[in-house]
């Protein structure tokens, strides 16, 4: 077995991002000579060329609209080269929660090969400042999809489980992956409120060697231990007995803890629910109590994640939180090489030789020029463009990000927001950032009566006879009073910064922000049913606006509305 020794990997990784400029241009330079076959490329007059001027004189700017029917082709079953030189035989989905329904991309052993410096690179400097021994192992609360096939018979799967299961990846991770306490048959398990419970049931059977929890995105570990709260009792229960709960029905989920459960254990059973008994009042620092050995908690804890931050700070106490990766199932950007950072802060500098990256300036009023990786200005907001082995050529891969500084001569990206608009009436343009930011703002007004926004959502309602107004949707873990959420709602509606949404609020032209309450669940619901219609539990992020034609969410959300309110702030 190859032996990991992370200060070659960090000494590569400085190497590359020293001299960002020559590995981006050798990087475009690969990609264009190695699918240069490919129909895409051969229609757009590049004839040979792989320089960065000739490729951005040549080469469109595109959305995943454009490329669709090259990709749907792909689905299809053509077998010739038409994004990449070499035929695609495998596809990722993406969670589809941005646009209401999963993406699917193209995917190949290059992208493995490419990828994979990413989680070795963010090991080798998490571990420099958390080690961890070689035979602990880890609570990952993921799911990974089984695979599914395209019309045309191409595998189909989310891209974490795609690059997870590959043998490539496999063998370059087993020096610095740990065990995880859960088996494969719960990671890949069909029912997800099954498999979720029974990481949590394996957690507990191993909880003294368990060194560190985790998820892709941060949001599945909150919801872990928010269930954990409910089910505590039952856990302690199966681990008493030695048999597991009849709740679990998958049977080769139920056969493959059924194994770890060798024998009942009321000592462990005893000593849990002492440790859940002293905490069930508030739950404060959960995570310690029960894992006593956790050094780290680990997943993507920025962007849309931000929102559930509080509350995994509640769980993990004093146990640190750290921020993982930046990327998606189109391509992976950048590592967070400053593990200690508190999540607010974390920067994700990106690998120069990943993929060609571009910048558009998103302040820029005009049709902008993008600009190149090491061109970048710090402290400007720039929507990022890839170009990479999947045969994604100038890809606008939807996100904003701040430049922060850099890193040797590679940018350090702060993730801002996703690139489309979210609420919008007339003059005014509110995004994801400044819903997130007015919610945090109106939830101030429940500390006092000790309650938190579980999730919250949003979209704009118009009728052909009132002015359109925005309606934001929250799920509370408890009861509030009509007092308390009318004054939420108007605070919501002040919070809303942007100067068009301000001017149109004062004239009527956009009416009172409404407020509505959900039942509890109602976004357990959400997550359930992008799961069933293909999406990958572990990748699923809650979305923040619910367009038109995303029914299915809009249906969830009205028929568990318990109270409304609009707001009187502009009276
Ligand atoms: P998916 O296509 O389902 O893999 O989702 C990818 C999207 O998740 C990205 O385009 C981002 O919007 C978001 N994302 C991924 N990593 C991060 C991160 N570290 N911080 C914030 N958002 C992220």
């Amino acid at each position: 077995m190859q032996e990991f020794i992370g200060l070659k990997v960090i000494e590569e990784f400085e190497a590359i991002t020293k001299d960002a400029e020559t590995f981006q241009r050798e990087t475009l330079k690969k990609i264009l000579t190695e699918n240069g076959s490919a129909e895409y490329l051969q229609s757009l007059g590049l004839n040979g060329r792989t320089d960065p001027e000739s490729y951005r004189a040549c080469v469109p700017i595109v959305t995943y609209k454009d490329l669709e029917p090259y990709i749907q082709r792909i689905a299809g079953g053509e077998a010739s080269p038409i994004l990449t030189g070499e035929p695609i035989k495998t596809m990722s989905v993406s969670s589809g929660t941005t646009e209401g329904k999963p993406k699917l991309v193209p995917f190949n052993d290059k992208f493995i090969e490419t990828v994979i410096q990413v989680p070795k690179t963010s090991f080798a400097y998490r571990n420099r400042e958390f080690p961890i021994g070689i035979n602990g192992k880890s609570l990952e609360i993921t799911y990974k999809s089984n695979n599914s096939k395209t019309k045309g018979g191409l595998d189909v799967a989310s891209v974490t489980t795609n690059i997870a299961t590959s043998s490539q990846y496999k063998t370059s991770m087993k020096p610095i992956q740990s065990l995880c306490c859960s088996p494969k048959e719960v990671i890949f398990g069909s029912d997800f409120n099954q498999s979720l419970y029974c990481h949590l049931l394996c957690g507990l059977i191993f909880r003294d060697e368990i060194q560190f929890i985790s998820s892709i995105f941060a949001h599945n570990i909150v919801l872990a231990f928010k269930t954990f709260e409910q089910v505590w009792e039952e856990l302690c229960y199966d681990i008493r007995t030695g048999v597991l709960s009849s709740r679990i029905t998958v049977p080769d989920v139920r056969s493959a803890v059924t194994k770890l459960m060798i024998r009942p254990n009321p000592e462990l059973a005893d000593l849990i629910y002492k440790k859940c008994k002293g905490l069930s009042k508030c739950w404060y620092g959960l995570i310690p109590e029960v894992f006593p050995n956790v050094k780290y908690i680990y997943g993507v804890m920025t962007g849309s994640m931000e929102h559930y931050l509080k509350k995994l700070k509640h769980y993990a106490g004093e146990v640190p939180l750290v921020s993982s990766s930046y990327g998606a199932s189109e391509g992976w950007i950048g590592a967070n090489i400053k593990p200690k950072l508190p999540p607010e802060l974390v920067t994700y500098v990106v690998f120069p030789n990943i993929g060609y990256f571009e910048f558009l300036p998103v302040s820029d009023k005009t049709e902008s020029k993008a600009v190149g990786l090491t061109e970048v200005k710090v402290g400007e907001e720039y929507e990022i463009v890839v170009t990479n082995v999947l045969g994604l050529y100038r890809y606008r891969i939807g996100d904003v990000v701040k430049v922060m500084g850099f890193h040797n001569s590679s940018p350090e990206l702060k993730f801002v927001r996703r690139r489309n608009l979210i609420l919008n009436i007339n003059i005014d343009k509110s995004t994801e950032k400044d819903l997130q930011l007015a919610v945090e703002e109106a939830a101030k007004l429940l500390v006092e009566e000790r309650l938190e926004v579980v999730d919250y959502t949003s979209l704009v309602e118009c009728s052909s006879v009132e002015s359109g107004h925005y309606v934001i949707f929250w799920e509370l873990n408890g009861e509030g009073s009509d007092e308390v959420l009318g004054e939420c709602c108007n605070r919501l509606d002040k919070s809303f910064a942007d100067a068009g949404y301000v001017y149109s609020r004062k004239i009527n032209t956009i009416g009172a922000l409404e407020l509505r309450i959900v039942r509890s669940g109602t976004f357990q619901k959400i997550l359930e049913h992008f799961v069933a219609s293909g999406g990958s539990a572990s990748q699923l992020k809650t979305p923040r606006c619910v367009g038109p034609a995303n029914i299915k969410v809009l249906q969830i959300l009205s028929s568990n509305v318990v109270k409304s309110y609009f707001s009187t702030a502009y009276q």
